[in-house]
């Protein structure tokens, strides 16, 4: 018999994504304060998964069939789904780490990226920070477009918008590439439910926005070329170019009351300020 949930979910079901979301978060936060040159992405990936455990979730990450880490760390060329492991981080490194939790049967989802630290303030290292943070940007705008938008197109657009206003990348000198095959989505009972959410224009407006919507909003960004290809190891996505590439994620609700950031301790408030939306709690 076919089922299909229903993309829009009650307010008791949302409620119940905010302690899934908070764990991921606090994973994530652990990660970014180990970042250093010379640990290895294994040793992250430990991190995470210490804190998703010890705060009596699991990893959701595990339960995609044929996964065994807690997180994908991808580094420099890497854009996402790459392997942690015996990789040592290297000063001015752009490393995205992507984690969630499965806390009671809800699922958080999310990334951040960051430049490795290093002494020497190249015009690489400034061009990888500048890669992150117009990524992170465009997040945020289309997390903040989401308070107000009718149709899932409207998200896109902003997330575009954002990352073609910021420019030609300061290290290839080319626009920033949005990758087309990897998207946004729902999320709730599984990590990866309906709709997709493209970060880019598409001919289709999309599902209607309405309060019970849950999405991860993760725009992929590459300082060069759009195209990508799957390593050997049947997982991590590289630029076909070499160029670096850069990814952020946030799961957010939107209720009756507004936006939450579910991913967020502060439900996104400060990444929203700039855009004038003030995150209204669920709980
Ligand atoms: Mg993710
Ligand atoms: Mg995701």
């Amino acid at each position: 018999m076919a089922f299909r949930r229903s993309i829009y979910k009650s307010r008791a079901q949302l409620e119940a994504m905010v302690e899934p979301g908070l764990i991921t978060a606090a994973a994530l936060e652990a990660v970014r304060g180990a970042v250093r040159p010379g640990i290895t992405t294994g040793e992250l990936d430990a991190i995470a998964d210490r804190v998703i455990v010890d705060r009596g979730a699991e990893s959701n990450f595990k339960l995609v069939r044929g996964y065994r880490n807690a997180t994908c760390i991808s580094v420099n060329d890497q854009v996402v789904h790459g392997i942690p492991g015996s990789r040592v981080l290297q000063p001015g490194d752009i490393v995205s780490i992507d984690a969630g939790a499965q806390y009671r049967g809800w699922n958080g989802d999310s990334a951040i990226t960051l430049v490795v630290p290093d002494e020497a303030q190249t015009a690489r290292v400034q061009a990888r920070q500048q890669l992150s943070d117009v990524t992170e940007g465009s997040m945020w705008a289309g997390i903040a477009a989401m308070a107000s938008a009718k149709h899932l197109g409207d998200i896109s657009a902003a997330i575009e918008d954002h990352i073609l206003a910021a420019g030609p990348s300061g290290v290839s000198g080319k626009p920033y590439g949005i990758l087309r095959e990897y998207v946004g989505h729902g999320i709730g009972r599984k990590m990866h439910e309906a709709p997709s959410l493209f970060n880019y224009r598409t001919p289709d407006r999309g599902a209607e926005v309405r309060p019970g919507l849950v999405l991860a909003i993760e725009p992929m960004v590459t300082a060069g070329s759009d195209q990508t290809y799957v390593e050997d190891d049947d997982w991590t996505v590289t630029t076909t170019d070499g160029s670096d590439g850069s990814h952020w994620e946030h799961s957010v609700a939107l209720h009756d009351g507004g936006i939450w950031v579910l991913t967020a301790p502060d439900g996104g408030a400060a990444g929203l300020a700039a855009f004038g939306v003030t995150p209204a709690p669920l709980a």
